[in-house]
């Protein structure tokens, strides 16, 4: 028979339709989300990874406790689709097969190609995006994003179901001229992971396969260990990590994980280890003993330039006259950022005579820094509090200056002191109750790691005699 039922015929196609589009989504989604990870902020750190992940192959093993699926390592679990509807299987009326059809955007697809797809009428997609529901989601249509439409037998729209944002998922119910939405939360859980490898080519890529998301990486190595270990040259094969780590999950994906709860690296023969801890509401790194793996003051408050004058006394290049250079030149291109050299409250932003546009940052025990010449400043002003390496202006040549450079002192009770050799003050210890609180924290951590390195240890390195023979006593 070729008088098909209309409605069976468009189903089917809609169906075929949708097992290529699930495909390519499939196979894009990796492509997209591998990369993504590292598209928000190519600062130069990234680049020296990428090229050390690239030269460098692997041995690692994931082991999640207290997970009752297993985990698909590897990162793999990206793959997965973010919005598995789960109640298209439900039944709507008591009907055998369901009505609803999951539709997921492509590339530059609008609403109204979907609805033209699905033989729906323009006035129907008028009348949904009159719900205020589906203007928000539907305000901008990614790639990817999965709408669900309950089409029965008659060919009408009778309803829809999207996700408005990250946490809720709208139900529309179109009866007659009404529409009814539901709105309920999507549940998040989080759970704590632990990921533990050996590198044997790269970091990145020895942690990834651990399933280390990208952002607890980085976590590793801009934040936790980026005063001890150079992960641009120290790290090399044999080297060993440890990552406890909490993970929020919403349905079947993973949306967050870069709350590196504690970690340790070895390299070189020696064991590094950082625990979080919130102090004064702040998160923090600290090692077993409790003091902070955070310097107070980095060395140099702009990366990449060069020192082209130092401290001391120096015939003045504008004046033409001998002077005391009260602090060190670093020479860069203009609109190079300038970050706080340490924790401070913004002293001073603002104009000096021959400083140009100048912030002073005071850190506290009597620790100011200046940084002058600036091009155009950062968003913080006079007043407020900045974080260690947070940017407070921008490279240039205002005020007396020959060319762009930052100029930079440090003073220590109003004294001049050469930031390149004055001994920095130690950062605070946790004291008192902070520091049993976080004694409390760190031994369950701490055994959660050892136990961890047992069960890895044991099994991934042979002893080179005969296995069988080895006594377990
Ligand atoms: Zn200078």
């Amino acid at each position: 028979m070729t008088n098909r039922n209309p409605d069976a015929l468009r189903k089917q196609r809609f169906k075929a339709r949708l097992s290529v589009q699930h495909e390519n989504s499939l196979h894009s989604r990796i492509k997209q989300h591998l990369p993504a990870a590292f598209n928000e902020r190519w600062t130069r750190r990234h680049w020296i990874h990428a090229g050390l992940f690239a030269s460098i192959g692997i041995m690692v093993a994931t082991i999640i406790p207290g997970f009752s699926q297993p985990h698909e390592g590897a990162g793999y679990s990206h793959a997965s689709l973010p919005l598995e509807l789960p109640a298209l299987q439900e039944l709507q009326d008591g009907q055998p097969t369901s009505t609803w059809q999951t539709f997921q955007v492509s590339a530059g697809q609008t609403l109204g190609a979907i609805f033209n797809e699905l033989q729906l009428p323009a006035s129907v997609m008028h009348r949904v995006l009159e719900n205020e529901h589906a203007r928000t989601a539907f305000a901008r249509l990614r790639p990817g994003t999965e709408i669900a439409f309950n089409i029965p037998r008659d060919g009408q729209l009778h309803g829809l179901r999207f996700n408005r944002d990250a946490g809720h998922r709208v139900e529309l119910n179109l009866e007659g001229e009404n529409i009814a939405a539901t709105v309920t939360a999507r549940e998040t859980t989080t759970r704590t992971a632990v990921a533990t490898g050996e590198i044997r080519s790269s970091l990145y890529a020895s942690a990834s396969r651990a399933g280390l998301p990208a952002s607890a990486i980085s976590v590793l190595t801009d934040e936790i260990f980026k005063y001890d270990i150079d992960f641009s040259k120290d790290v090399q094969p044999g080297d060993r990590f440890n990552v406890v780590y909490d993970e929020s999950w919403r349905e079947g994906e993973r949306v967050d994980g870069a709350k590196v709860l504690a970690a340790t690296f070895t390299t070189g023969g020696k064991t590094y280890t950082g625990f979080r801890f919130e102090r004064n509401g702040k998160a923090e790194y600290f090692d077993a003993d409790g003091r902070p793996l955070k310097k107070s003051f980095i060395r140099s408050p702009i990366q990449f330039a060069r020192l082209s004058s130092n401290f001391g006394a120096r015939h003045h290049p504008v004046l033409g006259r001998m002077r005391m250079h009260k602090g060190v030149d670093y020479a860069a291109g203009t609109g190079t950022p300038i970050m706080a050299a340490g924790d401070a409250r913004v002293q001073f932003a603002g104009v000096q005579r021959g400083y140009g546009n100048t912030v002073i940052l005071d850190h506290g025990r009597g620790h100011t820094t200046l940084y002058a010449h600036m091009s155009r400043f950062g968003k913080y002003r006079a007043g407020q509090r900045v974080n260690q390496g947070e940017v407070i202006g921008y490279v240039g040549s205002t005020g007396l200056s020959t060319g762009p450079h930052l100029h930079y002192e440090f003073r220590v009770n109003g004294v001049h002191r050469n930031p390149l050799s004055v001994t920095m003050p130690p950062p605070e210890p946790l004291r008192g109750a902070d520091l049993a609180a976080f004694q409390a924290q760190v031994a369950p951590a701490m055994a959660r790691i050892r136990g961890m390195e047992e069960v890895m240890y044991a099994q991934a390195q042979p002893k080179p005699q005969a296995p069988a023979t080895r006594s377990q006593g």
